[in-house]
């Protein structure tokens, strides 16, 4: 019997705290905001892993340690099964080659000045030896790739409409042949009728090329059409974890089922049981104890306001973190 696959990357247990200045007549020193608490998943070869939230649930902040910008409080992001905070200089080199992003904003990553040979080839320049003659050629055939034209090299970023310059942008991502993209919210700032343009382009690199991407996400359809797996996040914490169509199929955590209350059915005759949340205006601080819900949840019980639910596993793959379960 073969030994299962190693991951590509590995969150393992993902805790970045941010220091929160108390309001001027506040008692007390300075509190950690727990951006991300504990946060574990495995991205494997070839696969697309969707966190879902709101906004505020640490999932860009996820995804910020995983590009390594972002230094952990503690646990760690493995790439091939080594800690990226203890990469030496080599190793930090193909890491940025092997792992790429391409955020919600593409403007805001652009310099209007360079030219779009220029943006799409400098991760080559600074993370991959090749020739100038092999860096144009590798923008060119990149560029190709996402929809546009040769001709567009020499393009400056104003000449373009905002679908193509996300179209620059992912470009500039596969440019360096990595392994594994980080999709932060892709299409939010497109118009609607761009949008499914970009996902289809983005599904059909990933199934020609193989590519794994996290993609970070708040639209449920967009999720359900791109991923595998998904994993879904309130203040900070994973609450549910599970294949694509499981969790969409047959969702259990509370905050998941209140979050496909909240979007539009898929079908007029889905007649999904309605879970509704209060008011996140009552929403828990960060607690040190209990469930981050009880709140808002219709569903708390008093053990909820005692006791952090535990991570089980309540059916194949499909992991949740509830009193209920
Ligand atoms: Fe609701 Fe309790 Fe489950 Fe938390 S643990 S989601 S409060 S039922």
């Amino acid at each position: 019997m073969s030994a299962p696959a190693a991951p590509l990357l590995r969150v393992d247990d993902l805790n970045v705290r941010f220091a929160a200045r108390r309001g001027l007549f506040q008692r007390g020193g300075n509190a950690d905001v727990k951006a991300v608490d504990g946060v574990s998943f495995d991205v494997m070869a070839g696969e697309t892993f969707s966190v879902v939230g709101e906004s505020g649930c640490g999932k860009t902040t996820t995804a910020r340690a995983i590009l390594g910008v972002q230094k952990p409080t503690s646990g760690a992001v493995l790439w091939r099964g080594r800690d990226i905070a203890g990469l030496d200089a080599a190793g930090r080199r193909a890491f940025r080659a092997g792992v790429q992003a391409v955020f919600q904003d593409p403007n805001a990553s652009m310099n209007p000045r360079l030219r779009v040979a220029d943006f799409i080839a400098e991760p080559l320049l600074l993370n991959v030896d090749l020739s100038a003659a092999e860096r144009r050629d590798r923008a060119r055939v990149a560029l190709e790739q996402v929809g546009l034209r040769a001709d567009d090299l020499r393009g400056f970023p104003h000449e373009f409409s905002g679908g193509q310059r996300q179209r620059i942008a992912i470009a500039r991502a596969i440019a360096s042949s990595p392994e594994l993209i980080v999709l932060d919210e892709p299409v939010s700032s497109l118009d609607v009728s761009i949008r499914a343009q970009i996902m289809n382009l983005l599904k059909a690199l990933r199934d020609e090329r193989g590519y794994s991407y996290v993609f970070i996400a708040h639209h449920l359809g967009t999720v359900r059409y791109m991923s595998q797996m998904v994993g879904v996040m309130y203040l900070g914490r994973l609450m549910e974890l599970a294949e694509s169509e499981e969790l969409f199929e047959r969702p259990s955590h509370p905050y998941t089922r209140a979050l496909f209350s909240a979007a539009l059915p898929d079908h007029p005759d889905d007649t999904r049981e309605e879970v509704l949340l209060k008011d996140d205006s009552v929403a828990a601080p960060r607690v040190e104890q209990g469930c981050r819900l009880r709140a808002r949840c219709p569903f708390a019980m008093p053990v909820c306001g005692e006791i952090e639910p535990p991570w089980k596993e309540i059916a194949p793959r499909h992991f949740a973190a509830c009193h209920l379960n």
